[in-house]
């Protein structure tokens, strides 16, 4: 059965380059994927889909057309989109199943696919659920939170992008790989520490606060202060959420940790099929 892998993460942190490697990726093994673009307003495209968003709205026109901005216009597109969902799923089903008219046309293993640069778009719009959850209903799906890792490498954003992740895990339900990307810049073993070792979490709060606006008095530390507390209450209910999640270190540039990336989507396909199927079979 074929397992889709959805790429989320803020604009910027790589999903379109990331997609483009894990698509040679399976080229390479000779496993092609099928390939789904939901991303309007993506200029230029690195790798081949079958089904691509841009084919059936015009994202420019949309624009002109509902006197929309930048982000209504994605959110638009979205929403024509998702009229012809029932036609993707179709498609999605018909490739993922044997061909009995062509019988050396391999089933794909794999569904990739791509969603637009904001993540906002996708995750809290009613088309993005919608889109989202058929899928789901239909194929055992894993979510790839990319995250750009040089840009969470202080306290903050780290804690601030997992705080993130975490909400799009509550919101979708739906089992999710942390991809830590552009590891050829800044290697992500700070971050798998921090989300290992609680105290080497704390130990870098405190550094991070002492000389920092919210920290008060020299040497005081994530222990007091509104900040504090609050930081301590967040990374103690992060801790918890780790526990839920695979973590992966890659370059989408250089290709490094792929490998581990697919291992990571069999564990979180297996789990699916075991702990997500029968809550949705329930559901319906
Ligand atoms: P998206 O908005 O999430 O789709 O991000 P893109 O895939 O368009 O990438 C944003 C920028 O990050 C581009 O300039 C990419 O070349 C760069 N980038 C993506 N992955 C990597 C990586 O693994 N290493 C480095 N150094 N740059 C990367
Ligand atoms: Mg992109």
């Amino acid at each position: 059965q074929a397992v889709a892998v959805v790429c989320i993460g803020m604009a910027g942190a790589g999903k379109t380059t990331f997609m483009q490697r894990i698509n040679a990726h399976l080229h390479a093994k000779k496993e092609p994927p099928y390939v789904v673009n939901l991303d309007p307003a993506v200029t230029y495209s690195p790798y081949q889909s079958n089904i691509d968003i841009r084919d059936s709205v015009n994202y420019k026109k949309v624009m002109e057309e509902y006197n929309l901005g930048p982000n209504g216009g994605i959110m638009t597109s979205l929403n024509l989109f998702t009229t012809k969902v029932d036609q993707v799923i179709g498609l999605l089903e018909k490739r993922a199943a044997p061909d009995p008219e062509n019988p050396n046309r391999k089933p794909v293993k794999h569904i990739l696919v791509d969603t637009p640069g904001q993540i906002e778009a996708f995750v809290w719009s009613a088309s993005g659920s919608i889109l989202l959850d058929s899928i789901a209903s239909s194929f055992p799906t894993v979510l790839a939170y990319i995250v750009d890792t040089p840009r969470a490498s202080s306290t903050s954003t780290f804690m601030s992008n997992m705080l993130y992740a975490c909400s799009i895990l509550y919101k979708t339900k739906l089992p999710m790989i942390v991809v830590f990307n552009k590891t050829d810049v800044k290697d992500a073993s700070f971050a798998k520490e921090w989300m290992t070792d609680y105290e080497a979490f704390q130990q870098a709060l405190d550094n991070d606060q002492r000389g920092n606006a919210f920290g008060g008095e020299e040497g005081s530390g994530s222990g007091s202060g509104y900040m504090g507390s609050l930081l301590n209450s967040m990374s103690l209910m992060l801790e918890e959420f780790y526990c839920h999640l695979n973590v992966v270190s890659v370059s989408s540039l250089n290709g490094t940790g792929i490998d581990e990336f697919f291992e990571a989507v069999k564990e979180k396909a297996d789990e699916f099929r075991r702990d997500y199927q029968p809550e949705l079979d329930r559901l319906r």
